[in-house]
């Protein structure tokens, strides 16, 4: 059961998390009309009164695009001052992920997204490993990511994950910790809820932006890393055996964040890992606020 944070957004305001609460004919909870977003937020290591947040303004962009896929508006600034408030009611004290979350907020059926109220809401739960830090071992799905024709896939839509849940119980109750999900192409896509990189002879490869995946602001961020390293980067599609014959496998997202693949269907993979660790390294360190170079992705927020 997750620790859930004292106080939530709700109706444009912070309420105590018991009182946020919604109605059984709310319209987003039957179609999965709804977009959310997922950040983490820590308190700054070196001084506690501050709240580190990684990569605020991308996560803000993404759930506004979100938005605006769902035929609604969510401007950033909005999405902004609900963070700095809700964070500021709850003044949180460990390390936590944020749950910003746009939804269709009318009551009673009918799948439709015009002539519809929407509403947006936070809430936060405590949060250390989403993953093991020491890796996992992953399944190919037997489900396929979607495709962008039958829904905004560069969104983080609800009804989506529809895919990943089913993929990830498929994963689990056969024994494996995580589902890796091919494309309708039959190419490697993600992970249920992270996005892929293998190593091969040096180079960091990942599924590109065409590969119908979630573009992750942690996958933007490690490739950006790895190219100020001299890492060189390569996106583009990736076979299925491929990920047998890698060097290193490794997941990224914000829950996530860098979780090595130790073992991809009766395939183990090699336990050394010099590129992920590099990686892992530098952004836990950016995170952290320990990294004045790259201190432009790290938002500070000062509690009152
Ligand atoms: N793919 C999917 C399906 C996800 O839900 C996530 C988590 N948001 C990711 C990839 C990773 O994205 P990010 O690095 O922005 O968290």
């Amino acid at each position: 059961m997750h620790q859930f944070l004292p106080y939530a957004w709700f109706g444009g305001q912070c309420v105590p998390f018991a009182e946020a609460t919604l109605s059984v004919a709310t319209h987003a909870l039957h179609y999965g009309t709804g977009a959310f977003g997922g950040m983490r937020a820590l308190p700054n290591p070196a001084d506690n009164n501050e709240i580190l947040l990684f990569r605020a303004d991308r996560h803000a962009r993404r759930l506004s695009q979100s938005a605006r896929l769902l035929l609604t508006e969510l401007a950033e600034e909005t999405i902004h001052t609900a963070i700095q408030a809700f964070l500021q009611a709850n003044r949180p004290t460990c390390p936590i992920y944020l749950r910003p979350f746009v939804y269709t907020s009318d009551l009673g059926i009918a799948p439709r997204l015009h002539n519809i109220q929407t509403d947006f809401l936070i809430y936060g739960i405590e949060m250390g490993d989403y993953l093991s830090p020491e890796g996992v071992s992953c399944r190919i799905s037997s489900w396929c990511r979607q495709e962008d024709r039958s829904l905004p896939l560069r969104g983080k839509i609800s009804g989506a994950y529809i895919t990943s849940s089913l993929a990830k119980t498929e994963a689990v109750k056969s024994g494996f910790d995580e589902a890796l999900l091919l494309n309708s192409r039959g190419k490697v896509s993600e992970a249920s809820g992270m996005n892929l990189f293998i190593v091969r002879d040096g180079v960091l490869i990942t599924p590109g932006v065409d590969q119908d995946i979630l573009e992750g602001i942690t996958r933007a961020s490690i490739m950006e890393l790895a190219r100020s390293m001299d890492i060189p980067v390569l996106e583009r599609a990736v076979d299925k055996t491929e990920l047998m014959i890698a060097d290193e496998v490794f997941l990224s997202g914000t829950a996530a964040r860098v979780t090595p693949v130790r073992r991809i269907e009766s395939t183990d993979l090699s336990s050394h890992r010099p590129v992920m660790e590099a990686l892992r390294d530098r952004l836990t360190a950016i995170t952290e606020g320990r990294d004045p170079s790259y201190d432009h992705w790290v938002t500070r927020i000062r509690l009152d």
